[in-house]
């Protein structure tokens, strides 16, 4: 039996609403049941009631659901509501963070266009230019990210995309993306902005210009460690190129992970305030502590971007890194002398995690490299959760005494 349900008031009465009101209700399709909270589609594919509705759907003449490697309601949902809190025109999700970076590079670029890439971005993203897109002839050169007049200088006649991501990872470098936008549409380029530390809660790229913005939503927009998933944002127009590789290749988000990331959502700024309340907490204090060489957060007025962040973001974001006096085995030892924190190189999650990134993330660069991009070896980054902050500093007061 099925129940005759209203399910109206849904998307027509969100105009003009606050970024808390859009990521709780944006997107929501209510089936005929009436359900209040957001329901899971697991389903791959659909039925017909004629031969003649087939064709119109397949043919695209009347709108509907065909196969979920296409469309899919859950999958819709989160697209329109991660598509909201970033005021962009159109979202596709994705498998993962690098599938969305792979859709956007296989749905922008071509053999012959050359591309600039940070030099701080995510390993797994140099190697997936490094190793596949340049076997495609995709040619790639990387620029330091704070550097407008290095960006400016490196353009080439067939320069397509910038890629950048800001704040950067350790050492939380900044760009202005304004400023870098202005300079990628006067060269007529495409600028990328994977904002997977800041999330449309700190910071919307669109909105300072950037053409696209990429997530990987396993980290804060899940925020509590329990699936992967990824998302690509922006203008239609070049979404419906994004959504044509999606849709071919199937690099696709199941509609039990997009539930999980709709939830997420719901709680993402009220979580991005309490990371980086107990961040920046956590980073005064350790600027104060006599076994600190330095500390690398934006919200700290000692960070050389400090102005820009603070224009640029609403919020510093939860991670933190610092230098401790002595070197690696200095470095080790404060690690393992923590007994709440968890030692992995993740982020985004409820629990603080803990990490070097000299023999980890950044293990498989040269030293010459390393040094290069500022990853000392008694650098160590903390990704703080939403654990009580008093525990956090307790748990890196061990580590200070066994320096
Ligand atoms: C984790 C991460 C990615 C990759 O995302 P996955 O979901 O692991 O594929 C990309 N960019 C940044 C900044 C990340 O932290």
């Amino acid at each position: 039996m099925s129940i005759e349900w209203d399910a109206g008031r849904l998307d027509s009465d969100l105009e003009g609403v606050g970024f808390d009101t859009l990521a709780v209700r944006a997107g929501q399709q209510r089936s005929p049941e009436g359900e209040h909270s957001e329901a899971i589609f697991p389903t791959s594919s659909y039925v017909f009631r004629t031969a003649a509705d087939a064709a119109a759907r397949f043919a695209g003449d009347v709108p509907g659901n065909v196969y979920s490697r296409y469309t899919n309601p859950t999958v819709r949902n989160f697209e329109e509501r991660i598509a909201a809190l970033e005021g962009a025109e159109q979202a596709v999700a994705t498998s993962s963070g690098m599938a969305a970076i792979m859709a956007l590079v296989m749905s922008q670029c071509s053999a012959g266009d050359h591309v600039l890439v940070s030099r701080s971005v995510f390993g797994s993203t140099i190697s997936l230019f490094e190793k596949y897109f340049k076997r495609f002839g995709v040619a790639v050169d990387y620029v330091p990210l704070a550097d407008l007049n290095g960006w400016a200088e490196a353009f080439k006649p067939n320069t397509k995309l910038l890629f950048v991501e800001s704040p950067s990872n350790p050492l939380a470098e900044l760009v202005d993306i304004a400023a870098l936008s202005e300079i990628a549409h006067s060269k007529g380029a495409l600028l990328a902005v994977d904002n997977c530390f800041c999330t449309p809660a700190l910071q919307q790229p669109l909105k300072l210009g950037a053409d696209v913005v990429i997530h990987s939503a396993t980290k804060y927009i899940d925020g509590q460690g329990r699936t992967l998933g990824g998302v690509v944002a922006g203008r239609a127009e070049l979404m419906k190129e994004v959504v044509g590789f999606v849709r071919t290749a199937g690099p696709t988000l199941s509609p039990f992970n997009a539930w999980i990331f709709l939830k997420g959502l719901e709680t993402l700024r009220i979580r991005m305030q309490a990371h980086c309340s107990s961040a920046m907490q956590l980073a005064q204090w350790l600027e104060q502590q006599p076994g600190i060489e330095r500390v690398y957060y934006a919200g700290l007025p000692s960070h050389a971007q400090h102005e820009l962040a603070k224009r640029q973001q609403s919020g510093f974001g939860a991670v933190v890194s610092f230098e401790v006096k002595g070197g690696k085995e200095a470095a080790w030892r404060f690690i393992d002398a923590t007994r709440v924190i968890s030692i992995t190189t993740n982020l985004g999650d409820t629990k603080t995690t803990i990490a070097h990134p000299a023999t980890t993330s950044h293990g498989r660069l040269s030293e010459a490299e390393r040094a290069n991009a500022g990853i000392g070896d008694n650098l160590i980054r903390v990704a703080v959760g939403l654990e009580d902050v008093a525990d956090l500093q307790a748990d890196l007061a061990r580590g200070l005494a066994a320096l």
